[in-house]
């Protein structure tokens, strides 16, 4: 029986155990991949309070390497269910079980698709949600990076190390990127932008080799040859496995008092997994280290 189950070790689960386990809280983290979650699919973080500028999976390293001599136990697997029996809490994997008093959830989100025809079938061959991972693979070719967020905008600008030349597609006139970001990308003489137009087909036989895309103000429909297409248009959070819970709001993020209380007492939910407006490396901590104080407080009040 453990104290606490924290499930997914990116950021806000990483926090959250470091927290329980300072508690003396018998904890076990379960995670489905490589510990570091989101930060292991971003180039440079320049906004972690104390690093002025510091790689995704470096960072995660950092946070990852004091939990072993803390004593939390690392286990692989997907969680896939969670019960709640009161005091106990059931939590499945795909091919074990697992006791605890208290969980917490802290699987994230994930990319959102572009849902037109080519992406699918071409993903791996020049369709990418990750300038990390594949950026290097684009040497010298022209890129569409789609969206206009802090991810599109920053990972657009770190493809520019590789690329012959970037352009941004965003379906409004004006970035939704920090200002900071922003400058960078238009004083960027690689970046090219393509205002108030959508993508509406992927195309190549093996590998993309040019985009549809449409204006949608004039619904003019041009195309473009593009070498590679990197897609950031949004998120959507990881918490399937709750559904039983009933903790989570109409889109699927899940529901918690400041507190990271869900509705179900016992299970705490913490990161970009929970319903909020910023979704950050610090507020995935700041969410982390409250859920693990919660989660001892829970476990004194209920012995
Ligand atoms: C391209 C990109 C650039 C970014 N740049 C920045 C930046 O510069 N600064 C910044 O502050 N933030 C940045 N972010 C956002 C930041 O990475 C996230 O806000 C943060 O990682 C969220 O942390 P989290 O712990 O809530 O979730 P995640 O980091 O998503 O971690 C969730 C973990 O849960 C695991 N998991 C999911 N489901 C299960 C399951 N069923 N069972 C077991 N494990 C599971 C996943 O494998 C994952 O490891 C960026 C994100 C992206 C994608």
């Amino acid at each position: 029986m453990y104290d606490t189950i924290i499930i997914g070790a990116g950021p806000a689960g990483m926090t959250a155990a470091l927290y329980a386990a300072r508690s003396n809280l018998k904890v076990a983290l379960i995670e489905g991949g490589l510990p570091g979650g989101q930060m292991n699919n971003t180039s440079d973080i320049e906004n972690y309070p104390g690093y002025a500028n510091i790689s995704g999976p470096e960072l995660a390293e950092k946070m990852f390497e004091p939990l072993e001599n803390l004593g939390v136990e690392h286990l692989y697997g997907f969680v896939k269910n969670i019960e709640d029996h009161g005091d106990v809490k059931k939590v499945i994997t795909d091919d074990e079980e697992f006791e605890t008093r208290t969980v917490i959830v802290a699987t994230g989100s994930k990319h959102r698709l572009l849902g037109v025809p080519g992406e699918e079938e071409l993903n791996s061959r020049g369709v990418s949600y990750c300038a990390v991972c594949d950026g290097a693979f684009f040497r010298d070719q022209d890129l569409l990076v789609v969206g206009g967020g802090d991810s599109a905008v920053e990972e657009a600008i770190f493809l520019t190390q590789f690329a012959k030349s970037v352009t941004i597609v965003h379906r409004r006139d004006e970035l939704r990127a920090q200002k900071v970001l922003q400058d960078r990308a238009f004083a960027n003489g690689k970046i090219n932008f393509i205002w108030d137009s959508v993508v509406k087909e992927i195309k190549g036989e093996n590998r993309v080799e040019s985009i549809v895309i449409e204006n949608v103000k004039t619904n003019q429909v041009t195309e473009h040859a593009f070498g590679g297409v990197f897609i950031y248009v949004g998120l959507d959070p990881v918490s399937d496995f709750t559904k039983d819970l009933q903790i989570q709001d109409e889109s699927g993020w899940i529901v918690t008092d400041d507190h990271m209380k869900t509705s179900v007492a016992g299970v705490f939910a913490v990161g970009d997994v929970r319903q909020k407006d910023l979704r950050q490396v610090t507020t995935a901590v700041g969410d982390g280290a409250i859920a693990g104080q919660e989660a001892y407080k829970y476990i004194t009040e209920h012995s």
